[in-house]
């Protein structure tokens, strides 16, 4: 079930897509995919891409990363529109103005380097 994905995520490889799993039954919407529903545990899923903006559930901020990482880093768990919950970094984020219920959306961002290897991956940005 594609939304309406701008350009940009449409040609993209295949790490620009998030998949998740939508129960049919309840609706219950999980991400990483899964095979059991863990809502009312149907086997009856089906593949969607998760929504592209949410909101922070709770927050923790580290002052002390890998190199080549940004710091402070401030991970997140971010409740999506369609109820999906993700975790992972904030991006263009001044620790002191992240709290919880702070709008943001899923960017697609240089996650780590190492020894020249370039990791990518997505992280939530404030929606301003
Ligand atoms: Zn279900």
């Amino acid at each position: 079930m594609a939304t309406a994905f701008p350009d940009f995520w449409r040609l993209s490889p295949s790490i620009y897509r998030l998949e998740a799993s939508k129960c049919k039954k309840c609706g219950k919407i999980m991400f990483p995919t899964r095979k059991i529903c863990i809502e009312c545990g149907s086997t009856d899923l089906e593949k969607v891409e998760v929504a592209r903006k949410g909101k922070i559930v709770t927050y923790t901020i580290s002052y002390i990363m890998p190199r080549g990482a940004e710091t402070p880093a401030i991970y997140a768990v971010v409740e999506m529109e369609d109820g999906a919950r993700l975790t992972g970094y904030l991006t263009e984020c001044d620790p002191k103005e992240v709290k919880v219920d702070m709008p943001v959306e899923i960017v697609f961002r240089r996650i780590s380097e190492e020894e020249g290897r370039v990791e990518y991956g997505y992280k939530f940005r404030p929606i301003r």
